[in-house]
């Protein structure tokens, strides 16, 4: 029988954006730890899943809506998912609530991106155009999936099944502005880390050198 395909949870993409290691402490290890970040994200999407389904002015609105591709090995929920039914044809806009402000790079992006692929393949239909609604601009952010995006997410999927597939989490790599935010800190302790690591290849160079 052949090995049933890991599915990558879309989350995971996010996670593997922000840091690899990050990604495979939670995905890979099961480590979890909440911080104030991820614990104001919670809120908002536990807020945004209770809401079920509504149809108002021809958008039919649905909540918490379960999404996979088989294609790509990718599992995962919408918060939320409009069907615009004004139109001929119906206009498929996922849509993502997010703690904070729109950020200087792509992630949210990505995982919304993802979301449109399995849109795309669960209904065979095209999906142009998502959204992102952001807690501290209480805006929503238009966000067209362009071939860039496309492209971008793509890749990250890529690097993330390799992640999983390779089962082995990368060492820590500090960086202040990233770590330090990072609700996994204390499990990863990349200073820590960092310092055992130059240590090691010190003492490598020094057994090598001995041998010359
Ligand atoms: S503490 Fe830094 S290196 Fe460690 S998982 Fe978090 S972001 Fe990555």
């Amino acid at each position: 029988m052949e090995d049933a395909v890991r599915l990558i949870p879309l989350s995971a993409l996010q996670h593997y954006l922000f840091c690899p290691r990050q990604c495979a402490l939670i995905h890979l290890e099961q480590q979890w730890a909440e911080n104030r970040y991820t614990a104001e994200g919670r809120i908002l999407h536990e807020r945004a899943d209770r809401l079920g389904h509504e149809r108002r002015r021809g958008v039919h609105t649905a909540m918490a809506l379960p999404l996979a591709s088989e294609r790509l090995g990718l599992t995962g929920v919408a918060d939320v998912v409009e069907f615009d039914e004004r139109e001929q044809r119906a206009i498929v806009r996922p849509i993502e609530y997010k703690r904070g402000r729109p950020k200087a790079h792509r992630a949210d992006e990505v995982q919304l991106c993802a979301q449109a692929l399995c849109l795309e393949e669960m209904l065979n239909v095209e999906v142009g155009h998502g959204a992102l609604f952001y807690g501290k601009t209480r805006r929503r952010k238009d966000v067209p999936f362009d071939d860039e995006l496309r492209a971008l997410t793509l890749g990250v999927i890529a690097s993330t099944r390799a992640l999983f597939d390779g089962n082995r989490t990368p060492p820590a790599v500090y960086e202040a502005k990233r770590c330090d935010r990072c609700s996994l800190i204390d499990a990863c302790q990349p200073q820590v880390m960092g310092k055992q690591r130059s240590a090691s290849r010190w003492l490598a160079r020094q057994l090598q050198s001995l041998d010359e």
